[in-house]
């Protein structure tokens, strides 16, 4: 405190250095699972995509939304989340290091503190562990961009493991067969593999996994029931009450187009 006397010892603080975010800039905390290339193997997740997976990083994502300050919208898949701090935020007076870290490490004790929720009868069997980075935006155009990035990368991977896990499953190639086979492969190849070798339509694909995890926050209606304490005639009864609650919501909408930014013109305001 400000009334405290200072030691000696008070100038290695000037060692610290100045991490502040460049003001008016949008600030994104990007999260990403440490080689859970092994953790999905060891805890045997579904293959291309295990949805308590993808879900249980949402839930994660939530809790950092509405733990911490002026998150403005998050997009996530796989193993990966990235956090949009909005541009004028002044939290911990915009320091990366405070941005990075209690987004990761709130993340991750909640990835923990959740699992069962999500996994059932599969025990987490070690504690997993994320890296985190900053990256500072400074317009709206380049912000899209990123988001876009993330998405179409979502797509590429997500179009790809779909191919690669069909023919190793359902065809019987070794990861090395399938590799090679989808080797200098374009898009239109991997759809058609799809189509003909196994009547699928990549685009009737569940929406969560070619499109990821978008969390903005939308009012919405909760509906609660509460035990009624008066009068004393109605002791014991329960109540039904509506209350309406501002909360991080997950869509599995595209981002790259301008509709979604039409749409939701509060989030860029
Ligand atoms: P690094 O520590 O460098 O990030 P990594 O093994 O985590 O290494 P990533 O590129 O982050 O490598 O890839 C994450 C991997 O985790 C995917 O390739 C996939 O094998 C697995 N994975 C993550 N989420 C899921 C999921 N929901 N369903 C199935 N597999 C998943
Ligand atoms: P900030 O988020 O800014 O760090 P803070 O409440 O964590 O806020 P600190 O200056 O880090 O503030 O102080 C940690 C506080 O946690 C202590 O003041 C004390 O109240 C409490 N605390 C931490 N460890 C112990 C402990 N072992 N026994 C009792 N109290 C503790
Ligand atoms: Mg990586
Ligand atoms: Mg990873
Ligand atoms: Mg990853
Ligand atoms: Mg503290």
């Amino acid at each position: 405190g400000a009334a405290m006397a200072k030691s000696k010892f008070e100038y290695v603080r000037d060692f610290e250095a100045d991490d502040t975010c460049l003001s008016h800039c949008w600030v994104v905390v990007r999260l990403d699972g440490r080689n859970f290339h092994r953790f999905a193997e060891k805890h045997n997740f579904t293959k291309p995509n295990d949805s308590r997976a993808l879900h249980l990083m949402t839930k994660c994502a939530q809790t950092v939304m509405e733990e911490l300050e002026d998150i403005v919208i998050a997009y996530g898949q796989s193993d990966e989340y990235s956090f949009v701090f909005k541009r004028k935020s002044n939290w911990f007076k915009r320091r990366a290091s405070k941005f990075m870290t209690h987004v990761v490490s709130q993340f991750a004790s909640s990835y923990v503190f959740y699992w069962r929720d999500y996994f059932e009868d599969q025990p987490l069997l070690y504690p997993p562990g994320f890296d985190g980075r900053v990256v500072v935006y400074p317009s709206n155009q380049t912000l899209k961009d990123y988001l876009s990035w993330r998405q179409a990368d979502c797509h590429i991977n997500n179009l790809y493991n779909t191919v690669f896990w069909a023919l190793v499953q359902q065809s019987g190639l070794t990861p090395i067969q399938a590799q090679e086979r989808l080797q200098g492969t374009l898009t239109a190849d991997k759809n058609e593999i799809l189509f003909s070798e196994f009547n699928i339509n990549y685009n009737n694909e569940p929406l969560m996994y070619r499109k990821g995890t978008v969390l903005i926050w939308q009012k919405v209606d909760e509906v609660m029931t509460k035990e009624v304490r008066l009068p004393a005639e109605m002791e014991g009864r329960k109540m039904v009450v509506t209350r309406t609650r501002t909360k991080a919501v997950p869509l599995h909408c595209d981002v790259i187009g301008d509709a979604f930014w039409k749409e939701h013109p509060e989030i860029l305001h």
